[in-house]
């Protein structure tokens, strides 16, 4: 490791007059001369100067650095990181699929529009809604387009007033983001002491609101891993005022296969393709949100629409009257929806009905090999992720920051922390269906050796990590006053 040259930055390394690359000299037979005066440069780029040997290894040596699924156990609550399988990016590389260009006539492209269009039919099976469109780029790009489906509805109806979103206070942040971003308003639902929604604190605000409700916003199971059991009785409520029932079906994958929100009375909802369908995510690189809706609300979706006609595909933009209009660029990001695709077709009708039941199982399992040590703050059966409150023991002063930070100087990546905001030292931990048991028990052996740790040397946990390249960061001094510029040296 020492001889790695961790923390330089590839100008810390330039040597003036380095060369990593030789051209032949005047390749093309134009002259500088040749550039109008305006464009050319002043002065000389400040370039990096390295010979092509360190340029390699600088940036081998950073990607190692980097963890990933592929790396490592990666049980990161509500962000569901299972393992994309390689057949998918094998399939998604084809030269057929990725030199698309979005412009291309549907002529030339009919096994893409094909390809489309069948996803969106697998994703109405899947959750019983009658129409997808795959244009969202995100959980949260969906979020916003199903509000604005629905803020439409409304409209349509000339039911202006409408303009309140309900959201239960265990929901992901996106939620209430996204609902502020459409210009509704949120009004919070309170969470029973079992973590699902409080149906009569629901009675209470339709009976004061009722008639101003856009809609409401449930996660199913919630944030909490915990399925809502008064769905029903929610719907019910919520469409007597008036209101829709939107779905917010990023954490589908406990329900894949077992249960459809269109059979539990839901409008509209969103599913992240990077999510429960295995495409890789993180890193802010490209996801999906395809957006469902129940039947009567079709006319809203946005813009492109893929249809099909005596066998031909067509790409339509016109003849939508009430549609939403484009919300992004084309179609979305058609490379995710290939992978989407394959994930689906190479696990077929009925390994899809397994990847509930096996993450729920390996959910089920860390939870109770570890509530002896650990604060399970909700008791009775969860579905594919759940919550500790932090160490058993709080006299320690160990907290959930220093349990996931000691997770990383034993090579796991740290579940999510802080989240949801129900409980002081939340510890979320999804582990996806993907996982062998072998694996369940090496993170539950450490989960213990570090609740050890915290009793026999709680300096030790509250100090790690100890063997990563970057020890504890100052979280609020790189939120609050993050360096994001270089500032080049003198000597360079
Ligand atoms: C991840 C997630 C989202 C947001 O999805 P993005 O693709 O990150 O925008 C929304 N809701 C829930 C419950 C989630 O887990």
């Amino acid at each position: 490791m020492n001889n790695r040259l961790y923390g330089n930055l590839i100008f810390e390394l330039s040597k003036p007059g380095r060369k990593g690359y030789s051209l032949p000299k005047n390749a093309f037979g134009h002259t500088l001369d040749e550039l109008p005066e305006g464009l050319k440069r002043k002065e000389d780029a400040q370039l990096p100067e390295c010979d092509e040997l360190t340029v390699v290894r600088h940036y081998t040596n950073l990607s190692h650095n980097n963890f990933g699924v592929n790396d490592g156990f990666y049980p990161l609550g509500s962000c569901t990181m299972k393992y994309n399988p390689i057949i998918n990016e094998e399939l998604a590389a084809l030269k057929t699929f990725a030199g698309l260009h979005p412009l291309q006539p549907a002529d030339t492209c009919q096994h893409a529009l094909h390809l489309y269009y069948c996803l969106q039919n697998m994703l109405s099976e899947l959750t019983g809604l009658k129409e997808f469109t795959l244009n969202p780029c995100a959980g949260a790009h969906g979020e916003l387009t199903g509000l604005m489906v629905i803020r439409a509805y409304h409209m349509s109806r000339n039911d202006d007033k409408r303009t309140k979103v309900l959201i239960p206070d265990s929901a992901h942040g996106t939620n209430p983001a996204s609902a502020a971003v459409c210009g509704l308003e949120v009004v919070e639902v309170k969470s029973r002491p079992d973590g699902t929604v409080d149906v009569e604190d629901l009675k209470i605000l339709i009976a004061e609101w009722g008639n101003e409700v856009a809609a409401m916003m449930m996660t199913n199971p919630n944030t909490l891993g915990i399925f809502e059991h008064a769905i029903p009785e929610i719907t019910k409520l919520v469409h007597d005022c008036g209101g829709l029932m939107y779905y917010d079906g990023a954490n589908l994958n406990p329900m894949l296969g077992e249960c459809r929100p269109g059979d539990m009375g839901f409008d509209v909802m969103h599913i992240n393709l990077h999510k429960t369908f295995s495409t890789p995510h993180g890193g802010g690189g490209p996801g999906s949100g395809p957006v469902g809706v129940r039947e009567g609300l079709e006319a809203f979706l946005p813009t492109p629409r893929i249809v099909v006609r005596d066998d031909h595909y067509e790409v339509e933009t016109g003849n939508y009257e009430q549609a939403l209009g484009s919300i992004g660029a084309f179609f979305g990001n058609f490379s995710v929806m290939v992978k989407a695709f394959v994930y689906i077709l190479s696990l077929g009708k009925e390994n899809v009905k397994m990847v509930g039941p096996l993450a729920t199982l390996n959910a089920t399992y860390i939870k109770e090999s570890l509530k002896d040590v650990y604060e399970l703050p909700i008791e009775g059966l969860c579905k594919h992720e759940f919550v500790f409150d932090g160490l058993k023991d709080k006299s320690t002063g160990v907290t959930t920051m220093d349990v996931a930070k000691r997770l990383l100087d034993y090579g796991y990546h740290a579940p999510t922390i802080y989240f949801p905001l129900l409980f002081h030292e939340s510890l979320m931990i999804e582990p996806t269906e993907n996982e062998s048991k072998e694996t369940l028990d090496g993170f539950i052996a450490v989960m213990r050796k570090i609740a050890e740790e915290a009793k026999n040397d709680p300096e030790m946990v509250k100090t790690a990590p100890h063997d990563t390249p970057i020890g504890r960061v100052d979280d609020v001094l790189a939120a609050k006053s993050p360096v994001l510029t270089f500032k080049q040296m003198k000597s360079i």
